[in-house]
């Protein structure tokens, strides 16, 4: 990897690159956001640079509000789901952080008990899919 590229080995680069398939709800030139694969939620999005950086902290200070400002785009299109809803950061293993390019969660809440403290999580299926990105793409 070279210091600004893309990881050869990060789902989340090759969704950018569209190497992998993924959900996008959002997308402008430095930003991404598209449903997680295994939704703790309807609606369960995350949100990333399209920029390889595992961790905020490494994120440059001049990309911040550009990242800040997608999040918030999509949060109010989550705002179309449901008003209520966990904005979340993992950062570093033990803090349940699986996937090592920067990615914030927006997981809707519709009354169910906290999502992290649920183990199951179904795949996201293609025809939820479809419907999400109708009620979140543009407009
Ligand atoms: P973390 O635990 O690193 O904060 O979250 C990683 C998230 O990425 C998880 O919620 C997981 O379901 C999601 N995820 C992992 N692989 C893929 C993938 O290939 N596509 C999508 N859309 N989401 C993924
Ligand atoms: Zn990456």
């Amino acid at each position: 990897m070279t210091e600004n590229g893309p990881a050869d080995d990060c789902i989340f680069c090759a969704i950018v690159a569209r190497r992998a398939p993924a959900w996008i709800v959002y997308e402008d030139a430095k930003c991404l956001a598209f449903l997680d694969l295994f939704p703790f939620t309807r609606g369960h999005l995350l949100v990333i640079p399209k920029r390889h950086v595992p961790r905020l902290t490494e994120l440059p200070r001049s990309e911040y509000e550009e990242f800040f400002h997608a999040l918030a785009t999509v949060c109010r299109r989550a705002d179309r789901l449901s008003p209520d809803y966990n904005v979340a950061l993992n950062q570093g293993a033990r803090a349940g952080q699986i996937v090592f390019h920067l990615h914030f969660h927006i997981i809707p809440r519709y009354g169910e008990p906290n999502p992290f403290h649920q183990s199951a999580r179904n795949r996201l299926s293609d025809t939820d899919a479809r419907a999400l990105l109708r009620e979140l793409g543009d407009g």
